[in-house]
């Protein structure tokens, strides 16, 4: 499982602050920072410690089995993001 950031995200990188395994990507030193809509989270680098959820300030990050219906698609979307990296 991981956890995946939605699109409500302002790319304020407070999660990336407390992420133990620096998994959510980009960062603002990254190429396509400023081309991504909002940050990724790894789908197998998250190690589901849960530690981004109460930093975020636009509640934009859940886990994996509670991402709210209307917004399923980012899940396929923040594993995306890492396929295109790797490719
Ligand atoms: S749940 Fe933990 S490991 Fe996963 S993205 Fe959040 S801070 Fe990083
Ligand atoms: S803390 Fe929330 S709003 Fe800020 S970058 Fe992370 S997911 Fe986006």
């Amino acid at each position: 499982m991981a956890y995946v950031i939605v699109d409500t995200c302002t790319k304020d990188e407070e999660c990336i602050q407390v992420c133990p395994v620096d998994c959510i990507h980009p960062r603002k030193d990254e190429a396509g920072f400023e081309e991504v809509p909002h940050l990724y989270v790894h789908p197998t680098d998250c190690i589901d410690c849960g530690a981004c959820v109460p930093v975020c300030p636009t509640s934009s990050i859940f886990p994996l089995d509670e991402v709210p219906e209307e917004q399923k698609q980012f899940i396929d979307a923040n594993a995306a993001y890492y396929q295109a990296r790797a490719s």
